[in-house]
């Protein structure tokens, strides 16, 4: 075991973790685990955008942008978060621009800006151009200047290393206190422990336990996994967002923009069906109620394809050059993974896993709660892994490139001042003691179960009953299934049982995050007995906020195979705006 010891430890190195990294290296030691190489990180697939109401070419306010989050959002917003984020986006990305980000131009010369589901000018009237881009990379020219000005702040970076664990003590009022992280070498096998006064988690999503997923393979929750495992609670994780616009059959994205852009849903008879679900705004309507009148068009009858199972985007009308120059990935990927050109041809596409509104509970600086009024010192968390809550039940495109900046610069500010205000807390006895227990038992294990098959079965069984639309059965049918998977997972079989680059072991570490949160997914949506967002119940199909205007809590108790979920809730902070009807 080799022992670290930093100030301020961040866990990831996507955009908000390298963001945190910005602000806490030059004012704190400051190192970043990440098991990817950081320019590898699921921010580099981002296509369409970051938003802020910069009114670069039409008029604009970020307190037109509160409103469009929170009432996206379906109102379980915290609207303190919201305004707050709306307010950080100019600085945000003016911040980028300064480090160097290549964002589009208008030809003035100023950041261009496009549209995007959900933003509207002056409380819903018309969309607006509120979305700041590089071409339909700009997750991946966000994720390049990032990591180049983390190596200008020589921010030092743990390459390949999987945290798996986190240290936890109390302090003298007996309030929960975090000093390490527990991270296991790809290379070598061999175990760290990172003793530390202030930790950052910026794990990112976990898409990958549904089949179909814009999601990287990677994305499987663990800094969500590894905080539930500790007791600490996950917030509004019944609320998964689907993409309306995946490649059918595949599940690989194509960006809002194409929408934003001017591109048109048609079903199979070529009737742009968005204007019966949201007259005014049409295909740039949120993405849960674009994703489920795709789904109603195909359950109706009205899909395309052999198996009547999609729908088209139709670019057509945009011509060449502005797809050329404006969408040139998303136009590669039809042709590339569907054979179909965008330039002439109906693109097939269908809602895929995107996004986890939910995570790790924080409060606006980024500190982990432990409860609805207690934060755990020392505990950060930024990005898709935590909840802020500024996306509520539903995430507004390009709010995410937005998010992880703005609050993964509050985290970094954040830990490096509680660093420099306080003493290292001493590490518990035998830090690594769960981890060494947890691997040894995987490794030793001779069962014959294999762990590709448990994820295949978990991916398809979330799919088949806890995606766009649930109910009562489906959700009930999935919980049997997560608990028959977890019973197997007893059961694997880890073949490579060497130390060095065992990925087959990470895979089955990471199997274990997926089912754990699978579990509190179906857990929270089992229990929330209404429609909101991103959580479509069939047999409650309205919202009903006499009872569920709340976030829900989930605490695992014990530490059994099968976790007993007890749920909480939490209040939603509503400031200016008063719960409306949903309508666009
Ligand atoms: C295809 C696609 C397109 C998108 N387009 C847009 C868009 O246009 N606009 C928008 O706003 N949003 C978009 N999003 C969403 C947005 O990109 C993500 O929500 C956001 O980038 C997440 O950033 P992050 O820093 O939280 O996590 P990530 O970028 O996913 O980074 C996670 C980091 O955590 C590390 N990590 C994970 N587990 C461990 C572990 N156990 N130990 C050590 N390190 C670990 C990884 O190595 C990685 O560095 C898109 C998402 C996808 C999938």
């Amino acid at each position: 075991m080799q022992e670290h010891r930093y100030d301020v430890v961040i866990v990831g190195a996507g955009g908000a973790g390298m963001r945190a990294a910005i602000e806490a290296a030059p004012r704190a030691r400051t190192a970043v685990l990440t098991k990817l190489y950081p320019t590898r990180s699921h921010t580099g697939a981002a296509q369409g955008g970051m938003c802020a109401a910069l009114a670069n070419v039409e008029e604009d306010n970020w307190e037109w942008h509160t409103f469009d989050t929170v009432k996206g959002g379906d109102y379980i917003v915290d609207q303190d978060a919201a305004e707050l984020m709306a307010k950080e986006a100019i600085d945000a990305v003016l911040d980028l621009e300064k480090m160097g980000l290549p964002f589009n131009r208008t030809p003035e010369g100023r950041i261009d800006q496009r549209r995007f589901g959900g933003h509207t000018r002056d409380h819903g009237k018309a969309p607006v151009r509120r979305a700041c881009y590089a071409a339909d990379r700009t997750g991946h020219m966000i994720l390049q200047t990032l990591y180049q000005n983390c190596v200008k702040h020589n921010v030092e970076f743990f390459n390949e290393f999987y945290a798996l664990d986190l240290n936890m003590t109390t302090d003298e009022n007996g309030e929960p206190v975090a000093n390490g992280v527990v991270a296991y070498e790809l290379a070598t096998g061999e175990i760290h422990v990172f003793h530390a006064k202030a930790i950052i988690f910026a794990t990112g999503g976990s898409g990958r336990m549904y089949k179909t997923t814009s999601n990287a393979h990677t994305l499987t929750g663990d800094g969500m996994g590894i905080v539930f495992r500790k007791g600490l609670p996950l917030e509004d994780m019944e609320f998964h967002q689907f993409h309306p616009t995946g490649l059918a059959g595949l599940g690989i994205l194509i960006s809002e923009a194409v929408r934003g852009e001017g591109g048109i849903l048609r079903n199979v008879d070529g009737e742009r069906f968005m204007e019966r679900y949201a007259p005014t705004i049409k295909d740039l309507a949120p993405r849960d109620i674009v994703a489920r009148s795709m789904v109603l068009e195909v359950l109706e009858g009205r899909g395309a394809g052999p198996n009547k199972d999609y729908v088209y985007i139709d670019v057509r009308h945009l011509g060449e050059d502005v797809l050329n120059e404006k969408l040139p990935d998303i136009t590669e990927f039809s042709r590339t993974y569907l054979g179909v050109d965008p330039v002439t041809e109906l693109v097939p596409v269908y809602p895929t896993c995107h996004y986890i509104m939910g995570g790790i509970p924080t409060n606006v600086d980024a500190q982990v709660l432990a409860n609805n009024d207690q934060v755990v010192h020392g505990l950060y968390a930024a990005g898709e892994c935590a909840c802020v809550s500024v996306h509520g039940a539903n995430r507004l495109g390009t709010n995410s490139l937005l998010d992880i900046n703005v609050f993964g610069r509050r985290a970094g500010l954040a830990a490096a001042a509680y660093a420099n205000s306080t003493d290292f807390t001493e590490l518990e006895e035998n830090p690594t003691a769960m981890v060494d227990e947890w691997l040894a038992g995987l490794l030793s294990e001779h069962g014959n179960e294999r762990v590709a098959d448990i994820r295949t079965e978990l991916q398809q069984t979330m799919d088949n009953n806890a995606a766009v639309f649930r109910t009562e059965e489906t959700l009930t049918t999935v919980l049997g299934d997560i608990h028959a998977l977890k019973e197997r997972y007893n059961h694997i079989r880890v073949q490579d049982k060497g130390k060095r680059f065992n990925s087959d072991l990470l895979e089955a570490v990471e199997l274990g995050f997926l089912l754990e949160l699978a579990e509190v997914t179906v857990v929270s949506a089992l229990n929330r007995k209404e429609s909101r967002g991103g959580h479509a119940r069939e047999d409650y199909p309205d919202r009903d906020d006499e009872n569920f205007m709340v976030h829900t809590m989930a605490y695992k108790m014990g530490d059994g195979l099968i976790a007993d979920i007890e749920l909480g809730y939490k209040p939603v902070v509503q400031t200016r705006y008063e719960p409306m009807e949903r309508k666009y």
